[in-house]
């Protein structure tokens, strides 16, 4: 195993206008934002690069950016196009790497540290991938770590020319992370705001360099545990991974029947053992879901799904199996046979459930249910029904 990663940090430049760009030709060179009405109080959320040569940034109010350029052409944006390119971006980087954390809608990191080629020639062939097949632009920084990567991008995108996308590739070699950011002023590190600066500035350090020259000891003295952090961050120590976890949309389990079934009783039974599945993974994933949905598919291939949604996320078999039970009446008819089934949950909502973890009772009723989870498994929902009906 390699002992050093490879990270790159890949930043779309100018995301939103490349899109119009691609959309409307005719902006192409042209200085133009991406956002609100200038008589709306409206702010440049994008601007092209020609743009920027006047001094319009993104954030400025649209008037201001205005009046620093008269002719500025104003886009309204258009969401729906962003996250359609976002998600093709996104799309090729997954073909590279299953390692891929999306930051943003038009920036992300992937750990190329398994690919055997050098960084540099996966940098270029990304690039060039998302610029032929989709006409984006793009910048890349590449490093040991995450931090040093992302800082790459930047000092990339601020010393290419002026005018056009830059469409930066800076390598940093294994080795060089400290002297990469050593004359770099601090506010380029990560966790340092206009305060944090000042302070730093007050005790004498203007670059990283000074950061990470400072004592260690005196730095935490003076900013706590932030001032042990930055010392790190400015030696370019960052051993953070890549946080690959895709949002899970929905759990289900569904089964198709080797012979049509008529009997609602055989229906019901396989919609508990399906529920009892889609808990199981639930609890496993640590998700809970307000959404509970069956699918039925009758004999003549006429498919529906009904659902219900309930006010707070569940997990448990109970509930999910009553809610697919009572689903099931809404929709039974004896006229025809049913060919699948399925339960599914959806509208999770991981992070309601990570707060609740250390609720003391919260995590004594999930090892029971957890342990009841198990004994389903073990020996079918029935006898674990009745069990519980004598537990008080
Ligand atoms: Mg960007």
């Amino acid at each position: 195993m390699k002992t050093t990663r490879t990270i790159i940090h890949l930043d779309l430049d100018a995301f939103f206008c490349a899109v119009e760009e691609k959309r409307d030709p005719a902006l192409r060179g042209m200085a133009f934002a991406v956002g609100g009405d200038p008589a709306q109080r409206g702010v440049v959320a994008s601007c092209s690069y020609a743009a920027r040569q006047f001094g319009v940034r993104s954030a400025m109010p649209m008037a201001r950016a205005r009046e620093r350029c008269p002719r500025l052409g104003v886009v309204v944006p258009n969401h729906a196009a962003y996250k359609k390119a976002s998600r093709q971006v996104m799309a090729i980087l997954h073909d590279l790497t299953s390692q891929v954390e999306q930051l943003s809608i038009d920036e992300a990191f992937l750990d190329i540290s398994e690919i055997e080629v050098s960084p540099r020639e996966v940098g270029q062939t990304l690039q060039g991938q998302i610029r032929e097949k989709l006409n984006l632009p793009c910048s890349l920084g590449i490093a040991s770590n995450k931090l040093v990567a992302k800082i790459a991008t930047d000092v990339g995108k601020v010393s290419a020319p002026a005018g056009t996308p830059p469409q930066a590739l800076t390598v940093i070699p294994p080795g060089q992370e400290a002297a990469f950011l050593a004359p770099l002023p601090t506010d380029m590190l990560w966790g340092v705001g206009p305060k944090t600066r000042e302070r730093l500035h007050q005790l004498g350090m203007r670059t990283i360099g000074d950061v990470a020259n400072y004592p260690v000891i005196e730095l935490t003295q003076a900013l706590g545990k932030h001032g042990y952090d930055l010392s790190k961050r400015a030696k370019g120590i960052d051993k953070r991974p890549i946080v690959t976890e895709r949002k899970v949309k929905s759990i289900s389990n569904e089964i198709t029947f080797s012979r049509d079934k008529g009997r609602k009783g055989e229906i019901l039974q396989e919609l508990r053992r399906l529920s009892g599945k889609v808990a199981r993974r639930l609890q496993a994933k640590g998700l809970r879901g307000r959404t509970v949905q069956i699918k039925v598919r009758w004999a003549d291939f006429s498919t529906l799904t009904r659902q219900n949604t309930l006010p707070k996320g569940v997990d448990d078999y109970d509930t999910i199996s009553q809610q697919a039970e009572a689903l099931l009446e809404q929709v039974w008819t004896s006229e025809q046979a049913v060919r699948l089934v399925g339960v599914g949950v959806s509208n999770l909502d991981q992070e309601a459930r990570q707060l609740n973890l250390w609720d003391p009772q919260v995590k004594k009723d999930r090892q029971l249910q957890e342990t009841l989870a198990k004994l389903r498994h073990k020996f079918g929902e029935d006898i674990i029904s009745e069990g519980m009906s004598n537990r008080d």
